[in-house]
């Protein structure tokens, strides 16, 4: 059975560590993840976004995540990453998600809280819970994209749950989606999530959280890669923002690139071989590897 995206998250906030929300496109992603929590004994979330679902399907995706969590003895919860399309976030309410994130950070206030009530509606009918964003983060992934950060605001966060009675809520204190997140020094507004922590009792979600690991680009670039300029959070500030709150951190970009790292490391070495286990397999073994290091940087291992 699927876990309860809420439950997991209420005890990680009372715990006070944060659970990984890792993406998932392929059967390979699947597998790694879910043998990473099952290795340190961690709760884990499954997230699809709306693009995932495009390119691989709603009933592949949601099947790998089920199957997964009937066999595994860690909770496994899958979510709806980014839901702006009505029909999807319907569908996966339908199908039977653990929880689905209703995005309209990018109306305005009055707009955002209607759309989310709305979601947290239909979906609380049916035990799922729902994350809402209130502010806007960065750069671009799949079909979010945004060019400027806009803090949110603490007040407003306040008012906002209480008027939607979402589950969580997604904060933009300075980081971005994809792998290019800061030009000079990275830096997140710990001041404004520490606000906004005093004011809203509900877990607190970060996007856009990847680290970007050197050594996992440095394995791409030596391989052809050409990642001039990336730069993820420093998992030190990651550690802070767990500590002030942030209970729900989403990664996806981190694990792009250890998949891309290792099959060009198999592609240029291997010329001959055309077996597409020999190819993918090791990309399994890396992002299985990176989603460990990330659960150990949250502190969810021995938590399931
Ligand atoms: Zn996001």
């Amino acid at each position: 059975m699927l876990a309860n995206t809420k439950k997991i998250l209420e005890k990680a906030r009372k715990e006070n560590y944060a659970v990984g929300h890792f993406n998932i496109n392929n059967m390979e992603t699947v597998q790694a993840i879910v043998k990473a929590a099952e290795n340190l004994k961690s709760p884990v979330i499954l997230a699809i976004s709306e693009g995932a679902i495009k390119y691989a399907g709603l009933e592949y995706l949601y099947n790998l995540a089920l199957i997964s969590s009937k066999n595994s003895k860690v909770p496994i919860a899958l979510h709806l990453d980014h839901g702006k399309d009505l029909k999807i976030i319907k569908r996966c309410i339908k199908i039977g998600f653990s929880s689905v994130m209703i995005d309209a950070s990018h109306e305005n206030f009055e707009t955002n809280i209607n759309l989310t009530k709305k979601i947290v509606k239909l979906a609380h009918k049916k035990k799922i819970s729902v994350e809402a964003e209130l502010g806007t983060i960065g750069g671009i992934e799949d079909y979010v994209s945004s060019k400027k950060i806009i803090y949110t605001d603490p007040y407003k966060a306040e008012e906002f749950v209480k008027r939607t009675g979402c589950d969580f809520l997604a904060v933009a204190i300075g980081t971005s989606h994809g792998a290019y997140k800061f030009k000079g020094k990275a830096h997140l507004k710990i001041d404004i999530l520490k606000q906004i922590q005093n004011k809203v009792k509900i877990p607190l979600v970060l996007h856009g959280a990847s680290s970007v690991p050197k050594n996992i680009v440095n394995l791409a670039e030596k391989y052809g890669a050409n990642l001039k300029g990336v730069k993820g959070v420093p998992e030190k500030q990651l550690t802070t923002s767990v500590k002030n709150g942030i209970c729900k951190v989403n990664t996806d970009t981190d694990l792009r690139i250890s998949f891309d790292a290792a099959v060009r490391k198999v592609i240029k070495n291997q010329p001959k071989d055309f077996d597409p286990r020999h190819i993918l397999g090791p990309a399994r073994d890396l992002i299985q590897k990176t989603v460990e290091r990330k659960i150990k940087i949250l502190g969810s291992d021995n938590k399931a």
